[in-house]
């Protein structure tokens, strides 16, 4: 495989860790933005130091300093950007655009993977307020790397392992109980779900390939396709026990978010398009897109029965 120069930034988010120890596991030459303002965040600093040591480079750079984006870029071949996307931690999705301003004066990018990594926001023209921001904020950031003529790669994670399967699918819970268990609706859409690390490691795999160039690539890995209830028998069988289930309805689900703050109330309507609607599997990969378990079977990923043993 060939070797890339990979620049990362929000290496140190909760994705962001995870791509920069797959990209130094395929033994890229990998750079990691360092933010002046995160001051003496000392996690955030030994997490950096940790990938120093581990063979990474890390670079000074800001949003606030657009010349020190425009530097950075310069080093690489790659640029991967996870910056925050999650209503509840924090939303930055719009900053990129001085990233790709960047991208486009500095060109020598061969390849920019915008922060994406959820439900592919292209299929989410209707979706609701005010989640719908998510989903807006990504196309707009789409639409600037598109127009600036910037190769590109979007990578549709579908659902990250630990929120959804950690919760059994229950907003507000990362946690299986192995007593009671909340059903959206009959429990019966499909979604998907993916172990981060492999998340980390498909993308990777994809910065370099010409398969996914100017394409979306998403994460299907077929074993991990289930609805809620088949996602709760599999609890069941490992915990040798029946849960206790009881069901909210769809009126009732969207009438409980006006008790919510605005971070829940984005979060919740991004579960009920994912848990009432199927918005993850209602549609086929067309020409457009390519699927990532299929381009690299090489890839053992961790399915949703052994993602769940974690919690045993
Ligand atoms: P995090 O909340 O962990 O944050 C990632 C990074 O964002 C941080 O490390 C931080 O970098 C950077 N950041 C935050 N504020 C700023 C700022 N003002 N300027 C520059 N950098 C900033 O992100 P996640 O890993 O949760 O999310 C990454 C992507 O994954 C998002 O696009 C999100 O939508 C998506 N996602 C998808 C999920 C799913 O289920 N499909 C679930 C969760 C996320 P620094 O270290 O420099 O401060």
């Amino acid at each position: 495989m060939e070797k890339s120069k990979v620049l990362i930034i929000g290496g140190t988010g909760y994705l962001g860790k995870r791509l920069v120890k797959a990209s130094l596991a395929l033994g890229h030459e990998t750079y990691v933005l360092h933010r002046p303002e995160i001051g003496v965040d000392i996690e955030k600093v030994q997490m950096l130091l940790s990938f120093k040591e581990q063979g990474a480079k890390l670079v000074s750079g800001s949003f606030n300093d657009y010349q020190s984006l425009v530097n950075a870029v310069k080093l690489v071949d790659v640029v991967i950007c996870a910056i925050s996307g999650v209503h509840i931690r924090s939303h930055q999705i719009l900053l990129q655009l001085k990233l790709v301003d960047a991208i486009k004066e500095a060109g020598n990018v061969k390849r920019f993977l915008p922060s994406e990594f959820g439900t592919d926001p292209a299929k989410m023209a209707n979706a609701m307020e005010p989640g719908r921001v998510t989903f807006d904020d990504k196309m707009v950031v789409r639409k600037a790397i598109e127009d600036a003529g910037i190769p590109f790669t979007y990578v549709s994670a579908n659902c990250f392992a630990g929120y959804f399967l950690g919760g059994l699918c229950q907003p507000g819970s990362i946690l299986p109980s192995k007593d009671s268990v909340v059903l959206l609706g009959d429990g019966n859409p499909k979604a998907i779900y993916v172990d981060e690390d492999d998340i980390a490691m498909y993308t990777m795999k994809a910065i370099n390939d010409p398969r996914t160039l100017n394409r979306t690539m998403y994460l299907r890995p077929p074993k991990n396709i289930l609805s809620q209830r088949e996602v709760v028998e599999t609890w069941e069988k490992l915990i040798g026990k029946t849960l206790q289930k009881s069901s909210i309805s769809k009126e009732e689900f969207l009438a409980s978010m006006k008790e919510q703050n605005y971070a829940g109330q984005v979060g919740l309507t991004h579960y009920y398009h994912v848990c009432y609607e199927g918005c993850l599997t209602n549609f086929e990969i067309g020409n457009e897109g390519v699927e990532a378990s299929q381009l690299y079977p090489e890839i053992k990923y961790t399915t949703v029965e052994e993602y769940l043993r974690r919690y045993l």
